[in-house]
């Protein structure tokens, strides 16, 4: 499916009127800024099998094995940069057309980029957190202390074992973030996927309930999705250039020429 100025067209147009556009991302918002999408082949599950949360408090095998895992994907993607598509969301937020970003992803692009109200649904890699004391740290010191001692690092202040404060499986997602997504997927008028195949939950709840709400559903993914055959609009196309066809008819006609 080629990128067809029509669709990017009517997205704009439909973004322009928005009161409540928001955007919901997952994996494939990152891939253009070098980060796999973690089931695809390259993926990192298609290389480990993840460690599980049960597992983690269990073992101490198990927690090694979760520290091996960090900082073998914390020196491949540490340095990714936000890419087009992040950095287009910033922009649409700091201009009033776009209320919030819910997203799947950990790598904390979407701020780097600018965005500023950021729904992690799935927590963040860029912070180490207790699990005991909730303290939080910089994941660097303790990567390099695990690479040096070859045992899971431990909070300073409480003993408590350290993770990534990101959501492993069989962790639940934080309530608060999760309350407050639906929230804003029943507010919404403009629900747009970006990158994600609706597959997990709530990926695939969030659209249903904005649709069922009265949002127009835009769904931007390079597979297809379970569901495509209810959306208002679908792109199947890179994000970064479907998100820079959307661009150039959403904003107004005096600004386009500064756009490079
Ligand atoms: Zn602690």
């Amino acid at each position: 499916m080629p990128i067809t100025n029509d669709t990017a067209a009517r997205i704009a147009e439909w973004l322009r009127s928005a009161r409540s556009a928001v955007v919901f991302t997952g994996a494939g918002m990152s891939t253009e800024s070098g980060i796999p999408d973690f089931r695809s082949p390259g993926g990192v599950w298609a290389k480990y099998r993840p460690v599980y949360f049960q597992d983690f408090l269990a073992s101490d095998a198990a927690r090694c094995e979760y520290w091996r895992q960090k900082c073998e994907a914390h020196a491949q993607f540490g340095t990714a940069q936000p890419n087009v598509g992040h950095k287009l969301l910033a922009e649409w937020e700091s201009a009033g057309q776009l209320r919030a970003v819910i997203t799947q992803n950990i790598d904390g692009l979407h701020q780097a980029a600018g965005s500023q109200r950021v729904l992690e649904l799935h927590g963040t890699a860029l912070a180490i957190e207790c699990l005991s004391c909730a303290r939080r740290c910089e994941p660097e010191p303790m990567m390099a202390a695990f690479r040096e001692t070859g045992s899971a690092p431990q909070c300073e202040a409480c003993g408590g074992w350290l993770k990534s404060a990101t959501v492993s499986f069989g962790q639940a997602l934080p309530e608060d973030v999760l309350a407050e997504a639906w929230e804003l997927a029943r507010q919404s008028d403009l629900f747009l996927v970006l990158g994600s195949s609706l597959v997990v939950e709530p990926a695939a709840s969030l659209p249903r309930v904005a649709r069922q709400h009265g949002a127009r559903l835009v769904i931007i993914n390079r597979d297809p999705t379970e569901q495509d055959a209810t959306a208002d609009a679908v792109m199947r196309a890179p994000l970064g250039e479907a998100l820079a066809a959307i661009d150039q008819f959403a904003r107004p006609m005096s600004q386009s020429p500064q756009r490079a």
